[in-house]
């Protein structure tokens, strides 16, 4: 191959083979043989960003019905119900929102998943807007990992993306105090939409490589019923790890667990790694093993579902631990979701649950 030569770009890492003597972790299966092992809870429906892929702010204006604070699960519930889940099988909790760090006293509710026996991963996905000032006490809580989403590191493009000027660098100092604290390696989400965005890719790439930090670039997605997507605005992941191969050579990583959501690739000259989310041109829905709950106590077996199974009636009507228990394993049991598979011929219109409700 001549030296001018583009690299070859890198196939898609291998699937990592299901591991069938592995005990479902003394949970149900669903209808796909998937077990639950992710539970992603969203503490709050409120955002101070408004990011036109996921709360445009045509719909989630200033009249916007956000929940009232009644309706809102409180931490013991919260608890009580993640108990209830690593019960059954999950192993990582995700603590999202909306923006998670508006939730006051989070690093309370920290403290208490933290403590919940079982639980492997405690993770938060956050905007990082308030992140620099809360790391610490957040981190002092059990916090063990953080993924923070950025766009772009050129502010005018990172403005456009999250419609309410807000500057990049307080974002990156975040990443930096995050790093500092410990929970290094950080995750970025990159969400990438044609047109918009797609131009900061290779820029995101080179600032943080040799960070340790880890980029995730992400297909833009056709979640909830308001950010107008089309297919013509997605960069396909193939082509992301092809632009970035081009530079900075890249070979592919296997995953590390089953239902892991990024395909992974290490720079062939050791300087990091970086990770692609296809649930567009790739799904993986096979492998999904992730549930979410809304900050209102419903839970969503799907990111693109149509409707939730209400958990706080149960809580509040004073259900025992175990007909709780009962609910979800008859929940999760019937579970045939795999939307990204069947997206090309689902119902145009469907009214699908919106990502700042139930964390993405
Ligand atoms: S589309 Fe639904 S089932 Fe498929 S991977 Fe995403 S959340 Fe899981």
């Amino acid at each position: 191959m001549s030296e001018n030569a583009e690299p070859t770009p890198p196939t898609a890492p291998p699937a990592r083979p299901v591991d069938s003597t592995k005990p479902s972790g003394g949970g149900p299966l669903d209808t796909l043989n998937r077990p639950l092992r992710d539970l992603r809870i969203s503490v709050t429906d409120r955002c101070n960003f408004r990011c036109t892929y996921c709360m445009p702010k045509e719909v989630f204006g200033r009249d916007y019905q956000f929940l009232p604070r009644a309706e809102i699960l409180t931490f013991e519930e919260i608890t009580r119900l993640a108990r209830l889940f690593v019960a059954h099988g999950v192993r990582k909790i995700r603590v999202t929102g909306g923006e998670p760090l508006l939730r006051n006293d989070l690093e309370k509710l920290i403290a208490m998943l933290a403590r919940v026996d079982g639980l492997e991963d405690l993770t938060l996905t956050t905007n990082g807007s308030l992140l620099k000032p809360r790391i610490h006490a957040l981190t002092q809580a059990g916090l063990q990992r953080v993924t923070v989403s950025l766009d772009s590191l050129d502010n005018d493009v990172f403005k456009a993306m999250n419609d309410v000027d807000f500057p990049v660098e307080r974002v990156l100092e975040g990443i930096e105090a995050a790093a500092e604290a410990g929970l290094a390696p950080v995750k970025v989400n990159m969400v990438v939409k044609k047109g918009v965005n797609d131009d900061s890719v290779l820029d995101m790439a080179l600032y943080f490589r040799g960070t340790g930090a880890i980029v995730r670039f992400i297909e833009y997605m056709d979640v909830g019923s308001s950010n107008g997507w089309r297919l013509d605005d997605v960069v396909p992941a193939a082509e992301i790890v092809k632009m970035i191969n081009a530079e900075m050579p890249l070979e592919p990583i296997a995953p590390d667990y089953r239902g892991e959501v990024a395909q992974r690739y290490r720079y062939k000259d050791g300087s990091g790694e970086i990770g692609v989310v296809a649930s567009v041109t790739q799904p993986f829905c096979g492998d999904c093993t992730r549930a979410r709950l809304s900050a209102d106590g419903k839970l969503y077996t799907c990111l693109f579902a149509t409707k939730g199974h209400d958990f706080r009636a149960l809580l509040r009507a004073g259900k025992t631990d175990e007909e709780i228990a009962a609910f979800l394993r008859s929940v999760w049991k019937v579970r045939d979701d795999r939307y990204s598979e069947l997206r090309a011929t689902a119902t145009p219109g469907l009214s699908k649950v919106e990502m700042s409700y139930v964390g993405g």
